[in-house]
């Protein structure tokens, strides 16, 4: 038998003699002219989507549409957009019909938030469309998305993405979606400035007003549940955010429009003897912020229900972005010598980086306090990042990102253990990969290790809303119970009644105002308000002006008595990380230090070169002038 060779002919190439690639080539167009196909260069689709542009010179003729948050927020965002000089306009809440949409032109196996948003959009779009008579490129044209975005390993890194393919499935090809984490300001493709320039000013903005709309929620779920006359919390909370976004608008002082709010809030009358269950309202974010059908609109139910909403801010989250900075860097700081990826530690000095995150929880702490006290928002507590990752470390590993991370397992324990409120309501979204982890896993177990407690957890799917609110108001019945239970064994305790309490409360404005917070006593608001003014009901004047400055010492009196617990607890955080710090201080110190030595021994040399040329011209000018 001859070889292929000897049979036709046929040599195999030596490698490198001929060029594989333009054989096939060839090989390739003979058999498409066989087949009578076309081999000349195609025009390939792009997509423009993933790279939006949006000129500095379309500025003016185009709007920037913005939603995802609460109504206040979203309203307030508008404000300070339009102070810096954009044209914006607010979605409202995403409803049921933004869901159809979602679902229509998404992607299957989406999270009920993916449709609700990424519906939202589409519905706006298409029906401004009609709206206004306009063809769908020149809502394209007219409009801009901006929204937050992110690579988190849960569905929220790829929001963007459905965004895209819904758009364009439903007919908005090239829409841009422009993401806050994109660079602006910087020359785009094109060589022309970014339409939307994110500086340092912008988002100074977009801070200021997602902390003032942070506070004007917490003053309306804080007196709404106790007010007199029905409305009266929504009115003065309506006039605070007029104001506020007229100062963003104007740019003017924030700060001052909170304070003119808090003369109408300070006007709410409340009833504090109202015995209101207190529910936690945790879970993914969106599910647990959005303010309609996203969550069977489930503040306002729970509060015609008669409980009280104790939210989460988007503060916290910001704050919990930070917390996962300084986690994620402690960690990559230990890593040094490995850690050579595109944002790596190696070469960055990260106790720099450590502190300018310290430094901006540090500030964002401070504002939220400080347009609180304004608006009158006070005694609230922004919860301690660390200690939650500790509490929940245990049951939910703090590496496991996604969603609320380890945050709700933390919160309902803690709200748990310190009696914070009388239920947990954790909304969990269809299809959410890290809220059904922690919920059909994690959160099971924890009610199981403290059967005090009441525990809900619904899931959102856009459907079944009678099912959902079944299920909230059965709990929530327990929960009023404990409550009612508590304030009746307090007031037995304390030995009054609540007409007493309301007398007192009616006479002594300061206590009775909604501008007032007790401390932190019971489960309730109620028995908070309750603990703090019993003993001073039926003194004097005079008695409740000594009653008042004995607690107020015995408070200084309790943290003096409490420093040494919390020193000894400081100390040994310290003890614990100084190794690596005191690692970590000197491995910088070896790459700072010939820069350092070489600084000080240019300022040595330019200064002795100083005192010489000194010395030099003095015996030249001396000589001068004896001539
Ligand atoms: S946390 Fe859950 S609901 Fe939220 S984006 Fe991620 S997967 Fe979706």
């Amino acid at each position: 038998m001859g070889t292929v060779n000897e049979n036709n002919g046929f040599k195999l190439p030596i490698l490198g003699e001929e060029d594989i690639d333009a054989q096939l080539r060839a090989f390739e167009q003979e058999e498409a002219a066989k087949l009578g196909l076309k081999t000349e260069a195609t025009d390939h689709w792009v997509d423009k989507m993933i790279s939006p542009e949006f000129k500095a010179s379309k500025r003016q003729e185009t709007t920037l549409l913005i939603s995802g948050l609460t109504r206040a927020h979203d309203y307030l965002l508008q404000g300070g957009l339009q102070g810096l000089g954009y044209k914006v306009e607010v979605i409202d809440c995403p409803d049921n019909d933004a869901l159809r949409y979602g679902k229509e032109f998404g992607n299957r196996g989406q999270c009920n938030p993916t449709y609700f948003t990424v519906g939202n959009l589409v519905k706006f779009l298409t029906e401004r469309a009609a709206r206004d008579g306009i063809t769908q490129q020149e809502a394209v044209d007219k409009y801009v998305f901006v929204t937050a975005g992110a690579c988190g390993p849960c569905r929220f890194g790829m929001y963007a993405t459905e965004y895209r393919k819904a758009l364009r499935d439903a007919g908005f090809d090239g829409f841009r979606v422009l993401l806050f984490q994109q660079k602006g300001g910087l020359k785009q493709a094109t060589g022309e400035e970014s339409g939307l320039v994110m500086n340092p000013k912008f988002f100074l903005t977009l801070l200021r007003a997602i902390i003032a709309g942070d506070v004007i929620n917490g003053m309306g779920y804080r007196l709404r549940p106790f007010e007199v006359e029905a409305g009266a919390t929504n009115a003065a909370a309506e006039k605070t955010k007029k104001w506020v976004h007229e100062a963003l608008t104007q740019q003017k002082s924030v700060l001052r429009a909170l304070w003119r709010g808090r003369a109408e809030f300070a006007k709410v009358k409340c009833d504090w003897t109202r015995p209101a269950p207190r529910v936690s309202i945790i879970g993914e974010f969106w599910a647990m912020t959005t303010e309609g059908d996203g969550n069977y609109q489930l503040q306002t139910f729970l509060e015609q229900e008669g409980a009280e909403c104790d939210i989460q801010f988007v503060t916290n989250w910001l704050l919990f972005m930070l917390w996962e900075g300084r986690y994620d860097t402690k960690l990559r700081a230990e890593l040094r010598g490995l850690d050579k990826a595109k944002k790596s530690l190696k070469d960055a000095a990260f106790g720099k980086k450590l502190f300018g995150l310290f430094v901006a929880d540090l500030a964002i702490r401070g504002a939220f306090h400080t347009f609180g006290a304004a608006v009158g928002y006070r005694g609230y507590h922004l919860p301690d990042m660390d200690v939650i990752a500790e509490t929940a470390d245990k049951y939910y590993n703090n590496q496991v990102r996604g969603g609320e991370g380890h945050m709700e397992v933390g919160k309902f324990i803690l709200n748990v253990l310190h009696n914070k409120t009388h239920m947990t309501l954790s909304v969990k979204p269809f299809g959410c990969m890290p809220s059904s982890g922690v919920s059909d896993g994690v959160q099971s177990m924890i009610t199981g290790l403290y059967p005090q407690s009441i525990f809900c957890a619904i899931e959102t799917s856009g459907d079944g809303k009678v099912n959902v609110h079944s299920r909230v108001q059965m709990f929530l019945f327990k929960a009023r119970l404990a409550a009612q239970k508590e304030y009746a064994e307090a007031l037995e305790r304390y030995g009054v009644t609540a007409e007493q309490v309301k007398a007192f409360n009616d006479a002594h404005p300061h206590f009775g105002s909604g501008l007032h917070r007790a401390p932190h006593a019971a489960a309730g608001t109620a028995g908070d308000r309750l603990a703090e003014i019993a003993s001073y009901i039926g003194k004097s004047e005079t008695q409740i002006r000594i009653l008042r400055a004995k607690a107020a010492l015995s408070t200084v009196a309790a943290g003096v008595k409490a420093a040494p617990g919390f020193i000894a607890g400081l100390r040994k955080k310290l003890v614990e990380r100084a190794p690596i710090l005191v690692a970590q201080a000197r491995e910088e110190w070896k790459d700072a230090r010939p820069v350092f030595e070489q600084k000080a021994r240019e300022t040595v040399t330019a200064s002795v070169a100083k005192v010489t040329s000194k010395i030099r011209r003095r015996p030249a000018a001396e000589a001068q002038a004896s001539v």
